[in-house]
């Protein structure tokens, strides 16, 4: 099962996971359910997951966006964590995968929370900014394709309220990122958008090194 950190240590992960994580069994059997399919390592971590949840109660809030669903780990986490009158938009391009995700959503009872988006995100992001939902969401995830993150971020930026959150997973991409021998796509793509937003005086930002790496993003209240 896929429960490992890409870039910390094996015996710091084992650690951690021993005296921190508190994963509900549903979590698990989607967990141990997801680790048959070939890239399972998509899934994000069940520590992470944890991190979510904190962040989702922490702050309270109550609209979230996420943006990369696989068989739904991350968003059972922020939609179990939300209000019961809580609204999370999840997208995904593949039916496939969501249709498991959809099995656990209606299983932990939080189906009615999350409306799915079968498209490309970037369609689905423009289209809730047309509708007029701008400065409207508390929370946003962003876990889908590398090469179009900085598009996501600036889309998701302006759903998100002042002072509202913003995970951004994978931004140490197994260390790739400081290792200047890689150069493909998805490398450079990070790479990019790390460096764009220590440059970013909308937010404030905190690079953690959990799981494959995350960043932070609360958006400030003027820019
Ligand atoms: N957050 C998930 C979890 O906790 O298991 C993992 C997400 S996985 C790393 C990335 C997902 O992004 C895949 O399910 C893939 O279908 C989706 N994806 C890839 N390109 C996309 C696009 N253009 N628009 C929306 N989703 C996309
Ligand atoms: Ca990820």
């Amino acid at each position: 099962m896929s429960s490992t950190n890409r870039v910390i240590d094996t015996d710091l992960s084992d650690y951690l996971t021993a005296v921190s994580l508190r994963e509900p069994d549903l979590l698990k059997k989607l967990r141990a359910e997801t680790a048959a399919y070939p890239n399972a390592v998509m899934q994000i971590t069940p520590l992470q997951g944890q991190f979510i949840s904190f962040l989702i109660k922490a702050i309270c809030a109550e609209k979230a966006i996420e943006i990369g669903v696989f068989t739904g780990y991350s968003s059972l986490c922020i939609a179990t964590a939300l209000p019961h009158h809580g609204r999370l938009v999840a997208c995904d391009i593949n039916p496939k995968w969501t249709a498991v995700a959809r099995r656990y959503w209606q299983a932990a009872d939080v189906a009615h929370k999350i409306q799915l988006r079968i498209a490309p995100a970037i369609e689905t992001l423009t289209m809730l900014l047309d509708d007029g939902q701008c400065g409207t969401y508390d929370f946003a995830f962003i876990d889908a394709d590398k090469e179009s993150y900085e598009a996501y971020y600036e889309s998701a930026l302006a759903l998100l309220r002042p002072g509202g959150l913003m995970m951004v997973d994978n931004v140490l991409w197994k260390g790739y990122v400081f290792d200047p021998s890689h150069t493909d796509s998805e490398t450079v793509a990070i790479r990019q958008f790390n460096q764009n937003r220590h440059q970013d005086r909308r937010v404030d930002i905190s690079l953690l090194p959990i799981a494959d790496g995350i960043t932070l993003v609360r958006k400030r209240d003027s820019f």
